[in-house]
């Protein structure tokens, strides 16, 4: 399916749909990153959306304590964490308005942590991630964020273990994260841009565009066909079912630029 190198349209998007984008959603680790950090490009480029009157939506897979961090200070409007359980989004008077999606318990925390330690076994060097005392509905093991040696295979079964033990699981481009619910990326997002940002579901297609880099993106890119994927995603492409429309040249934040970029430019060509 992806045969050349550059910027191949799986099913490919046009500036002319892009014109109608309302709505800016992208995950966060894989794709406005940079080895590891967020560089200034990609807050700029933020930036620049939200000026340009495009709503700009963080959906993550990060904790509740770093979103409420990006909630306050970063130029989103909202951020949807912890891979759907919350979102965080600021209110016309600047104070954030916090909804739940998840339901979570002592218990559940206790399963989700015992399920988490039995993974361990499963490679070498996999490990608690080190965000955990963070998360508020989710956890996460960590096989490649401050370890090394974990292949993809391995974070494969450490989330058919949590599967199969009736946890839901996905794996993001550094942590395999599980919780006990029926809420993902998707489903949160669907509703947050239903009901806090009055574009209806019925709309989203069209006026919504996302851009990830990893399988916890598989519903966003399954329910969105303005989806995109950084250049990353492709070593992910044999494990996932659902794939990005079009994947962008730059690998990371410079894929993130890039797709920023020709939405601010169609944006800029559309007729008034
Ligand atoms: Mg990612």
């Amino acid at each position: 399916m992806n045969s050349s190198n550059g910027s191949t349209p799986v099913s490919g998007v046009t500036d002319d749909a892009l014109a109608g984008v309302k709505a800016f959603l992208f995950d966060l680790d894989g794709t406005v990153t940079h080895d590891g950090r967020v560089p200034a490009a990609s807050l700029a480029a933020m930036e620049r959306l939200q000026a340009a009157g495009i709503l700009t939506l963080a959906v993550t897979g990060r904790p509740a304590g770093w979103c409420d961090l990006i909630a306050r200070w970063w130029p989103v409007d909202a951020v949807i964490g912890e891979n759907g359980a919350f979102c965080f989004a600021r209110r016309g008077d600047g104070r954030i308005a916090r909804d739940w999606f998840c339901e979570t318990s002592d218990e559940a925390r206790t399963r989700l942590g015992e399920l988490a330690e039995s993974t361990l076994e499963l490679a070498d060097n996999l490990a608690p991630a080190a965000d955990n005392a963070w998360r508020i509905c989710d956890i996460a093991v960590d096989f490649a964020e401050d370890v090394t040696g974990p292949t993809l295979d391995d974070a494969e079964r450490v989330r058919a273990r949590f599967a199969a033990a009736g946890a839901v699981a996905k794996t993001s481009s550094i942590h395999v994260n599980a919780w006990f619910g029926d809420h993902d990326k998707k489903t949160t997002a669907t509703r947050v841009l239903a009901d806090r940002f009055s574009i209806p579901e019925a709309d989203q297609p069209a006026s919504v565009a996302y851009i990830g880099d990893a399988p916890n993106d598989e519903p966003m890119f399954a329910a969105f066909p303005l989806s995109f994927g950084v250049a990353g995603v492709r070593r992910f492409l044999p494990h996932m079912t659902a794939r990005p429309a079009e994947i962008a040249t730059g690998e990371e934040a410079a894929g993130f630029a890039e797709i920023a970029g020709r939405l601010l430019a169609a944006r800029k060509a559309r007729p008034a």
